[in-house]
């Protein structure tokens, strides 16, 4: 199998991080994904960028490496239902499709159960979480290895197509990666389905791997589509449901009130508030957006009827939480 790293923990890994998808080198891997590192590993879509999900700083290092502009939600992958009944809630329409389909190429978008201690983040502050089960050996020795629920995006620069080689992941991540496990191309080549199974009726979000035909055999009747249905997002660009404050958002502003909520970023003074968060004293933005989603609720619970945004620097990771913060400050009704 061509591969240019080294194949024993301890050995040197040569620009790329590519290392051999033994079990040596997983083990490894899964020690890094602990402490905190992110880890590109083959599953049986495409290569997979993987991330501790209950460790939001790791998850931002995600958004960070993939330079994505906007917080899209993150698929969290898991060993099987067990795993994922800590996470997020099943109905039994869901519970049916994973057992037909897990450990395989397909994702479910489900309710976040009370008992997840996955990071807000990871779901971009929606109340569900998007579950898998990958099938692929390597994808599931990692997750044995790290004993932790893995959030991993394809790993591609954002707006790049999806790698299906270790070389295409160090060519598009480089040194992003703590190491890449090459396990030769993948299997379909192809993303996971995304079915949304919050409702009553499943709706397909993103065809993929798995075919409508197949899961419409074990629904035993026609699938919802995402764009025949208002309430659901058929793309990520579309998540309308994105938590949105109930307090009004004040945006780059270095003044308030003792009654309004504040949101500060870097070395701002703190004065009288009726909440106060800075999501990174020391100016991290991936301490920022490790905290962002959870930071909003929290203001938007003190009951302050305006949160006040201190400015965010709009380079890396600040692009994004801008996105998310513009989002939040939009008027709606
Ligand atoms: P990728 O990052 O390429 O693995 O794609 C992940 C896909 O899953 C994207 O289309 C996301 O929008 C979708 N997704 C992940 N989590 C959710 C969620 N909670 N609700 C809706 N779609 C989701
Ligand atoms: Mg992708």
């Amino acid at each position: 199998m061509p591969n240019n790293g080294a194949s024993k923990p301890g050995e040197k890994l040569k620009q790329g991080r590519i290392a051999p998808a033994n079990a040596e080198w997983i083990a490894e891997a899964g020690q890094m994904i602990r402490s905190g590192a992110l880890v590109a590993f083959p599953t049986e879509t495409v290569y997979g960028l993987g991330a501790d999900a209950t460790n939001g700083e790791a998850v931002a290092r995600v958004f960070e490496a993939k330079g994505r502009p906007t917080f899209n939600p993150l698929i969290v992958h898991v060993l099987g239902l067990e795993q994922a009944l800590i996470i997020g809630q099943f109905s039994p329409v869901a519970r049916r499709l994973t057992e037909a389909f897990w450990p395989g190429p397909l994702t479910l978008v489900v309710p976040r159960s009370d008992t997840s201690d996955v990071s807000d983040l990871v779901s971009a502050g929606l109340p569900t979480v998007a579950l898998r089960a990958p099938e692929h050996p390597v994808a599931r020795a990692l997750l044995v290895e790290a004993q932790r629920p893995l959030a991993a995006p394809s790993a591609n620069r954002s707006g790049h197509v999806s790698a299906t080689q270790a070389q295409h992941v160090a060519a598009d991540l480089g040194e992003k990666a703590a190491v890449i496990l090459d396990a030769g191309p993948t299997p379909h080549g192809m993303e996971s389905t995304v079915l949304s199974v919050v409702g009553d009726t499943p709706t397909l979000l993103r065809p993929g791997a798995i075919t409508v035909e197949a899961i419409e055999e074990v629904l035993g009747e026609h699938l919802a589509r995402g764009d025949e249905t208002s309430s659901t997002p058929a793309s990520p660009g579309q998540l309308e449901s994105h938590y949105a404050p109930r307090a009004k958002m004040r945006l780059n502003a270095f003044e308030w009130g003792p009654d309004d909520a504040v949101l500060a970023f870097g070395p701002v003074a703190e004065a009288p508030a009726r909440a106060f968060i800075n999501l990174s004293p020391s100016g991290d933005l991936v301490e920022a957006a490790a905290h962002l989603f959870a930071a909003l609720r929290t203001l938007d619970a003190s009951g302050a009827a305006t949160i006040v945004a201190t400015p965010i620097p709009k380079h890396g990771l600040g692009e994004a939480i801008n996105d998310r913060l513009k989002r939040a400050a939009a008027p709606r009704d």
